[in-house]
């Protein structure tokens, strides 16, 4: 059996008292492997030590639409240096977030953009955040003509636009939502795409799933796959394999 995190900042803050100690917890599951996104240029020097120090992380750096006050154009610089020197599965994570930050919308869309065509002169996959803003997004990939595929990170939308970007190659990444009990527009999504365009994530230290009170951390995979397996009506070890493969797929991992 085989379970991937496509998605955790297991490099953030929130785990220097215990990351190793994580890390062990994730063999003992069977988390064999952890996609690392980047947020900051500020940052990608500490993710990549951590990345380094441990084995199973890979690495992707992006500038993220939440960090924007911290993101110049320039840094895009170092979003292709750190990609081509480090081996990245991705540039992510990268889109736009239209609920915490209402005023900056030109400078997200630019930012966005000009990584969409750094992710397509790399042949890179894109990991996409996303807040009150899919069709925006959608309209980009198509005017851009975007072909490198990706995941659409902590999807929550509905079928429709769930399969809007199935058609363009991605993937949705599942998270902690899918355990939540009001969550019916999502678990239509789910089953309207099926597995073979799924991946499980944590989004860790963020989005813990309910019931579990403390930080959110990659240790609660198995968790989302189990609801995961509850809402398409498949085993667990079909989910687990099935999602690592997706994972490994879109990112190009061996
Ligand atoms: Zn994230």
């Amino acid at each position: 059996m085989q379970l991937i995190d496509s998605h955790c900042h297991i490099d953030f803050p929130a785990f220097d008292p215990d990351r190793a100690a994580i890390m062990a917890a994730c063999q003992q599951l069977g988390i064999n492997r952890i996609v690392v996104p980047g947020v900051s240029a500020d940052r990608f020097a500490e993710q990549l030590a951590v990345v380094q120090q441990f084995q199973g992380l890979s690495p992707a750096f992006g500038l993220h639409p939440c960090f924007l006050t911290k993101q110049l154009i320039p840094d895009l610089d170092c979003v292709r240096q750190y990609c081509i020197e480090n081996d990245a599965c991705a540039v992510g994570e990268i889109g736009l977030d239209f609920y915490s930050g209402r005023d900056n919308q030109a400078l997200q869309m630019e930012l966005f953009e000009a990584q969409l065509q750094l992710a397509s002169e790399l042949s890179l996959p894109v990991i996409l955040h996303c807040r009150k803003a899919h069709n925006e997004i959608l309209h980009a990939l198509k005017k851009l003509n975007f072909s490198q595929r990706g995941v659409i990170h902590a999807f929550n939308a509905n079928h429709q636009i769930a399969k809007r970007y199935v058609d363009f190659g991605f993937v949705l990444g599942i998270g902690g939502l899918v355990a939540r009990s009001n969550t019916h527009k999502l678990r239509q999504s789910i089953r309207t795409v099926g597995l073979a365009h799924l991946v499980l994530e944590t989004d860790a230290p963020d989005m813990t799933p309910p019931g579990l009170s403390r930080r959110n951390t990659p240790e609660n995979i198995p968790v989302i796959a189990e609801h995961l397996a509850n809402v398409l009506k498949l085993d667990f070890y079909t989910i687990a394999n099935t999602t690592a493969e997706n994972t490994e797929a879109v990112f190009s991992l061996t």
